[in-house]
């Protein structure tokens, strides 16, 4: 069983290192997240032990991009206490579960070892809505059956809005879902990718799918309107 430990502080990091090899664990360890996410993408861990807070990519985004590269290895996410991070936000990005810090190392193990029990994580149900689907899995998109191709912006877009069909979501929230978090540019680039799916949903279908709602975001319309 080998195990990924992704965490800046040195200490807790070979700490956990340190306690997981006497479990008899193979650990290797990434200080940083964009060496976790080449580290788990290059080598099938049975596990990754994932902090949030991580220098140069943080732990929702290194789990993210996991995920939308259909990598299923069983994620045990870290999270701070009294931090603005929760666990539901976790959870939502694809791992599969979270320890609280500080926590024991007993715990921990007792965590990962139930995580591998179950295997890899689920795969996310197929999201359907009106005639749309969308397989977050295999990232593909139809509408009535007919695969539409989306880039990979235009596939989270439309992940988030189908998620929370009938709900405005404004522009910042798809620009922080669906952008780098390094991103800095106009946030009106949304408008240009909504464009873009209008073209290649909207029109083609002839209805609207996706409602601007003035001054606010966009909607994703859940039923037929
Ligand atoms: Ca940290």
């Amino acid at each position: 069983m080998r195990i990924l430990v992704v965490e800046d502080e040195v200490e807790l990091a070979s700490y956990v290192k340190r306690g997981l090899e006497r479990e008899g664990f193979a650990v290797d360890v990434a200080n940083d997240g964009q060496t976790g996410l080449e580290m788990a993408m290059a080598t099938p861990y049975d596990a990754l032990v994932l902090d949030i807070m991580l220098p140069k990519l943080n732990g929702y985004k290194v789990c993210a991009a996991l995920r939308e590269q259909s990598n299923w290895v069983p994620i045990l996410m870290l999270t701070a206490k009294e931090g603005e991070y929760d666990e539901a936000e976790a959870l939502d990005t694809g791992a599969d579960d979270y320890l609280t810090k500080p926590f024991s190392f007993v715990v921990l193990v007792a965590h990962l070892r139930a995580l591998m029990r179950r295997g890899g994580a689920a795969r996310p149900a197929v999201l359907e809505v009106r005639d749309l689907s969308l397989d977050p899995a295999r990232r593909t998109f139809a509408v009535a059956g007919e695969a539409v191709d989306l880039t990979p912006t235009e596939m989270s877009i439309m992940e988030l809005l189908m998620r929370h069909a009938g709900d405005v979501i404004s522009k910042i929230e798809i620009l922080e879902s669906c952008w780098d978090w390094a991103y800095e540019g106009d946030p009106n680039i949304v408008e240009v990718y909504v464009r873009y799916l209008r073209k290649k949903i909207d029109i083609p279908a002839g209805r609207t799918y996706i409602e601007t709602v003035r001054g606010s975001g966009y909607r994703l319309v859940d039923e037929h309107g």
